[in-house]
């Protein structure tokens, strides 16, 4: 069955490399992507292609080339065009989870991700093809990334995008925590236990108890592992008792 991710298609403008194309492929079957399209690359998808495609060579094989990206994006009614640097001003831009959200959003159109040169990127007029552009944070001393690992960073957002829209599957967390009343009761438990034990001394409580609901709130303990603390501060205090007993006699 097709997903939202079979309408969102990845471009790439003017490549240069082959090896890169090839592991534009794999980056995006990895997140499930698998519309390729190459707009006038340097050169057609040879063996090193291939080889970097790795387990992803039918993605290459069914790639459509175009020699413009004004014809490659001609049926999207979503372009984003991916930057490294923002050279229009004044275009919306996004960061990769708000364009992965906006495509798995959009994407019962075809819509397209476009990826520059690896020598000079998108140029202006191509920039301005696209309804907005998208930039990966990255170090701004050094901010352009490998052509084939922006592709992956973006599809990966795409793919979280999708996933947090697939239905809700029928599998549900078998795992059942305590109420908050059984928690209050274990707080009680603990509280005495520890002063039988007399690390708490009931004139002067201090903050202790304050600090232990803080981290076992933090833990958030499941119904199963509350059982044990509780069985633990049962054991505490029986041993206690026997201490005292012994103490006594
Ligand atoms: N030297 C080129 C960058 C080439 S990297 C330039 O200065 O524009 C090849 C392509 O990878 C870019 O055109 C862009 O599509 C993508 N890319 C690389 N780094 C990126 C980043 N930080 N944010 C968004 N896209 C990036």
């Amino acid at each position: 069955m097709p997903s939202a991710l079979d309408n969102i298609k990845v471009v790439l403008v003017g490549t240069t490399h082959t090896g890169n194309i090839g592991s534009v492929a794999r980056a995006m079957k990895t997140m499930g992507l698998t519309q390729l399209t190459l707009v006038a690359p340097k050169t057609a998808p040879d063996g090193q292609a291939y080889a970097l495609a790795a387990g992803a060579s039918e993605i290459l094989a069914a790639a459509t080339t175009f020699d413009t990206l004004a014809e490659a994006v001609a049926d999207c009614t979503l372009v984003v065009g991916s930057s490294a640097r923002s050279r229009t001003l004044s275009w919306p831009m996004l960061d990769p989870r708000q364009c992965a959200k906006l495509a798995i959003n959009q994407s019962d159109k075809p819509v397209a991700i476009v990826f520059g040169r690896e020598s000079s990127g998108l140029s202006n007029e191509e920039l301005q093809l696209c309804n907005y552009h998208v930039c990966i944070a990255a170090n701004p001393e050094y901010s352009s990334l490998n052509l084939a690992m922006a592709v992956q960073v973006v599809c990966y957002e795409l793919r979280m995008a999708y996933l947090d829209t697939a239905p809700a599957t029928t599998e549900v967390d078998e795992v059942s925590y305590p109420s908050s009343e059984q928690m209050e009761n274990f707080y009680q438990h603990l509280d005495t236990a520890l002063q039988h034990t007399g690390f708490i001394i009931k004139q002067h409580p201090g903050v202790v108890m304050t600090k232990l609901k803080r981290l076992f709130n933090r833990a958030r303990p499941e119904e199963a592992e509350y059982n044990i603390l509780r069985g633990i501060l049962t054991s505490m205090q029986r041993l206690v008792k026997i201490d005292n007993t012994t103490y006594k006699e």
